[in-house]
């Protein structure tokens, strides 16, 4: 076996899934399944389909391309790039939207190719990413899309959370709900947002209106995004990264000599003297995952810090279950597993 590997257990994210998703049914909530965190690999996204999900989003048309064979709604989820309207018209077929330029673009490229596709305009709500500000321009651009022959307004949608961190609430939802209303469409998409919508969802808070919410957070961890609360009778240990062990020596918690500013030109954080501990160095660094979202799997170990290639932690007791070449365990939250994903030194393997 060769390391560092990656451990993606798929019984886990199909029962996440299955729970997450009878949560949100429960509200008349559709998920659009995220698969942007694992690059979109396919054998994870067949455990999205098995646990019930019956569309997929993506920010990155690259991953859409490579679920061309699956037979199910695609969305690209980050508003597209002008310079790839073929592929964004080839491989989704429901896109998220910001810009009347980038609309008329898709519309031409869609006549091309003889496709209709979908587009939900996104409006800002506040956390000032992408969406349209909700003005007397607005209703102009939703008249001029009303006349391109192969784009449909498939509904309206938000993101919150992300970039101002700005929590989503009910007065959002309904203004949300309202923007809705106001649309030449019956039955409208509300895509009331991700995995931080989601608290607000169970507190009861959401208009029934609100009938979408685009999740990937929450199925892979069960982890909503509002108070970082772990969502019940699911588990967050699908991903496991495994790292060897290539020094494990007694030395002194304190460095020495006189202190120089890290990468960034930050000073190094205080390092408080614990007198000589154990110390492993592992074969992982941050070009593979990233220490603030993992946490090892035994509780002796505590992480210490990283630089490009290496993983530094103290064994703080226990010694003895740990050897030069072996293995230490950690759990993935999201960026360390986006991280891993798209780190080509790390070995993926599948498990159930
Ligand atoms: C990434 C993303 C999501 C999913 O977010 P999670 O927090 O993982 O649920 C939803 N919508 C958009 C626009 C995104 O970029």
């Amino acid at each position: 076996m060769s390391y560092p590997l990656l451990e993606i257990n798929l019984d886990i994210i199909k029962e996440n899934v299955m729970e997450v998703n009878s949560l949100c049914s429960n509200y008349g909530i559709d998920i659009t399944g995220v698969t942007k965190v694992f690059s979109a690999y396919p054998s994870i996204v067949q455990a999205y389909i098995d646990g019930g999900i019956k569309r997929l989003g993506d920010s990155r048309i690259e991953n859409l391309k490579k679920l061309k064979d699956f037979d199910i709604e695609k969305w690209l989820i980050r508003v597209p790039s002008i310079s790839q309207i073929k592929d964004v018209i080839l491989y989704s077929d429901v896109s998220l939207n910001s810009e009347l330029e980038t609309i008329i673009c898709l519309n031409n490229e869609a006549i091309n190719q003889n496709k209709i596709h979908k587009i939900i305009l996104m409006v800002d709500l506040g956390d000032l990413r992408e969406g349209f500000i909700y003005n007397e321009k607005f209703q102009l651009v939703v008249n001029e899309i009303s006349k391109l022959s192969n784009i449909l307004l498939y509904g309206v949608g938000t993101n919150l959370t992300c970039f101002s961190f700005i929590l989503p609430s009910k007065e959002k939802m309904e203004i949300l709900k309202n923007i809705a209303s106001e649309l030449p469409l019956k039955n409208p998409v509300i895509s009331g947002g991700n995995s931080a919508t989601l608290k607000l969802m169970l507190d009861g808070e959401i208009p029934s209106s609100i009938n979408s919410m685009r999740l990937g957070e929450s199925l892979l961890f069960g982890k909503e995004r509002c108070t970082y609360s772990f969502l019940s009778s699911t588990r967050a240990d699908a991903f496991i990264l495994n790292a060897e062990i290539v020094e494990l020596k007694e030395k002194p918690s304190l460095p020495w000599g006189e202190i120089g500013v890290d990468s960034y030109g930050n000073l190094p954080k205080k390092v408080v003297d614990k007198g000589p501990i154990y110390r492993a160095i592992l074969a992982i660094g941050k070009q593979d995952c990233d220490i603030e979202t993992m946490i090892p799997l035994d509780p002796n170990v505590e992480i210490l810090g990283a630089s490009s290639d290496y993983l530094i932690v103290h064994i703080k007791n226990n010694c003895e279950n740990y050897h030069l070449g072996g293995i230490i365990k950690f759990q993935l939250g999201y960026f360390s597993l986006m991280r891993a994903i798209m780190s080509e030194y790390v070995i993926k393997k599948y498990i159930s």
